[in-house]
């Protein structure tokens, strides 16, 4: 009798749960057949600082671990060394000389055509979290996004370069995915990370991470308005100083680790791409200088990129074939399942080459900063562009008005670029200058076709608007203008 009343209960009870998860099913979306999009770009990181990428020192233990699981690209070019066009490159599929948003004044011209938009045209929900003064809504590179979030790089201020961003970023990230549990339409979610970007002054645990047996007095601070750190400078002091960067990243990657522990959970583990990448690289003194923006060496333009996304057809693997930053545009839109773009774009997709190995038809990889500085012509700005070809050969092509110079370098034998090849090998260099001077003028052509103009904020205008006057305090203090 009471086995049967036990077994009567039990059988209740069950009935009532399975009621009650018919119920919670009815309410629950059904999100598995969605595609979502996280695209994050950690700023300033340096492809050889991530131990997935060789670096000897723990200092992306999250990342790589999602590298295991992903496909990496060991050979990503960014193609700027700077946060704004190398950002716009990522969002419009072309390079800076075409869509113009190249220099510090420069907003992103609304005939640009955005991923974000792109995606909005198929009903996806485009979220941004962005820490960067560049990438304040000011300069409109949240066309297209549905909500931008860019209160982090508002609020704190003057002190943007040592301001600790993760923590917050990370929280706001976790809450659009929690949000998100409760939508019936996909999402693009872009995340920006900014701690490894200078002021290297990372919380006293990571500053003594890398470098714990340390006694100088060399700290990170102050990076682009400082005048000590020049070739000659103490190699010890310098070797700290690279430690603090590190412990930036590391500092960074265990935020970003709680991220990708809620990406890798359902249900977004199933129905979610995720990419990881950088804007940009930072130099310390490989070539007369610290920090980024001024030129196209490697050390500035060399970035991670690792992609995963359930539905591709591949295994996490390797793949060595060299891509740019630009291939973000069209590699999105199809991770997406959305049609290709219309109009044409430098980038290419990378998913035939992710699960068929078909690498796409590009001889020669762009790269320009409308804030060069070359090593040796102090405080000379100008145009800086560089080309480099399938066998390795690179050219540097620095411009001022009528001043010019041509560098050249061989990437095969000399991967670090010491060795200056413009007297021995003349002809070459000329040669790729005069192919790059034809590439920069092809990309402006195109920019004049597709209407895109240089909108430029006003330098010099009587009254500014207190957000002018706060985003013009902030750049100044890290050293973008004057
Ligand atoms: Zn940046």
């Amino acid at each position: 009798m009471n086995r049967v009343l036990v077994l009567l209960g039990l059988t209740l009870s069950v009935g009532a749960l399975l009621l009650g998860l018919s119920a919670c099913e009815r309410k629950a979306v059904d999100t598995s057949a969605m595609r979502n999009v996280v695209l994050i770009s950690i700023d300033s990181l340096r492809a050889d600082h991530c131990g997935c990428y060789g670096y000897d020192k723990p200092t992306t233990p999250a990342l790589d671990a999602f590298a295991a699981e992903a496909v990496r690209f060991a050979n990503t070019y960014a193609i700027s060394p700077w946060t704004l066009p190398s950002h716009a490159s990522m969002f419009t599929g072309l390079y800076p000389d075409t869509h113009l948003a190249n220099r510090p004044r420069s907003k992103l011209h609304e005939n640009n055509v955005t991923l974000a938009e792109l995606l909005g045209k198929s009903d996806y929900f485009s979220h941004g979290i962005v820490c960067a003064p560049f990438l304040r809504s000011y300069f409109q590179l949240n066309q297209g996004f549905n909500t931008y979030d860019d209160r982090i790089s508002r609020t704190h201020r003057p002190e943007v370069r040592q301001i600790k961003t993760s923590r917050d970023v990370t929280d706001r990230a976790l809450e659009f995915l929690a949000e998100q549990q409760r939508q019936r339409r996909p999402f693009f979610l872009f995340v920006h990370y900014w701690d490894p970007h200078y002021d290297y002054n990372p919380p006293e645990r990571y500053a003594n991470m890398f470098d714990p047996d340390y006694t100088g007095d060399i700290d990170g601070l102050r990076i682009s308005h400082r005048d000590d750190i020049v070739p000659g400078f103490n190699p010890r002091d310098l070797q700290h100083i690279v430690a603090l960067y590190d412990g930036e990243i590391r500092y960074t990657d265990d935020h970003l680790a709680e991220l990708l522990a809620e990406l890798n959970k359902p249900p977004f583990a199933q129905n979610t791409a995720v990419i990881i990448t950088a804007d940009h690289g930072e130099e310390f003194l490989e070539h007369g200088s610290t920090g980024h923006t001024f030129t196209c060496f490697e050390e500035l333009i060399r970035v991670p990129l690792l992609v995963r996304a359930p539905w591709m057809e591949t295994e996490a693997k390797v793949i060595d074939t060299l891509v740019e930053i630009v291939d973000l545009f069209p590699t999105i839109l199809t991770l997406a399942g959305q049609p290709a773009a219309e109009h044409d774009i430098h980038g290419y997709d990378l998913l035939p080459l992710i699960e068929r190995g078909q690498a796409p038809p590009r001889e020669v990889f762009f790269c320009e900063t409308q804030q060069g500085r070359r090593y040796g012509w102090e405080g000379m700005r100008g145009d800086w562009f560089s080309l480099r070809d399938l066998a390795g050969m690179k050219v540097h092509y620095f411009r001022r008005g009528r001043i010019n110079a041509t560098d050249l370098f061989n990437l095969a034998a000399d991967p670090y670029e010491k060795t200056n090849l413009r007297k021995s090998q003349k002809e070459l260099s000329e040669q790729m200058a005069l192919q790059l001077r034809r590439l920069h003028r092809d990309h402006s052509r195109q920019a004049r076709q597709m209407d895109i103009r240089t909108e430029r904020t006003k330098k010099r205008k009587k009254r500014k608007t207190r957000e002018e006057k706060d985003l013009e305090e902030q750049l100044k203090g890290l050293g973008y203008v004057n």
